[in-house]
């Protein structure tokens, strides 16, 4: 099992922490070779979405990764990872990957506190712990789009088809839930 973690800025470290304590293997993904190779999986992380779009297409890294996205290999996208792969972004026009049709508005939660932490269900997965740093909320998902969390009212989890999108940071947790799940996810489909 190995899994390309987006490794040009943000959390990437503590996602490939909490990864291989689930004893998959993973890969830095820095430049574009590294986006050539075999994976079973792509995590992207937290961090500042305009800097990391700016980044995968200077450092040639965009359409080889938007390419796979949309073949179907399995996506775990966390807080700026999820901004990546919105269709759209609420007042702006920007648009990076585009493949998962939410609406996302970035620096939404929170915006008295920059960060919170809330217990909240996911999914099957029951309650787990989600940390919030300026982070973005989904306010509007398209058809075929499954809504896995809500806090505060405002949808803060989702999956479509191959993708996994939250607004918080599972890796900052301990709590392994999701990526176990995701990971499972991987495992099951064959993506060389
Ligand atoms: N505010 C950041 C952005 O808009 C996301 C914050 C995060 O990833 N924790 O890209």
């Amino acid at each position: 099992m190995r899994i390309g973690v987006l490794a040009v800025q943000g959390a990437f470290a503590e996602h490939i922490g909490m990864a291989q304590e689930l004893g998959a293997e993973c890969v830095e993904l820095r430049q574009e070779r590294d986006v050539e190779q075999s994976l079973d999986g792509l995590i992207l992380p937290g961090g500042e979405s305009t800097v990391q779009g700016k980044l995968i297409r200077e450092l040639n890294m965009y359409d080889r990764l938007k390419g796979r996205i949309a073949d179907g290999l399995p996506v775990l996208a966390t807080c700026a990872g999820l901004i990546l792969l919105a269709e759209k972004i609420a007042d702006s026009d920007t648009v990076h990957f585009g493949t998962l049709p939410v609406v996302v508005r970035r620096n939404a939660y929170g915006r008295q506190l920059g960060s919170f932490y809330v217990e909240e269900h996911f999914g099957n997965l029951g309650k787990i712990p989600m940390t919030f740093i300026r982070a973005p909320y989904i306010e509007e998902v398209k058809t075929g789009v499954e809504v896995l969390a809500r806090v505060d009212g405002h949808i803060a989890g989702v999956r479509y088809k191959n993708q996994i999108a939250v607004s918080f940071h599972p890796e900052l947790d301990h709590n392994p839930a999701i990526h176990r799940q995701f990971i499972e996810m991987c495992g099951k489909k064959e993506n060389k």
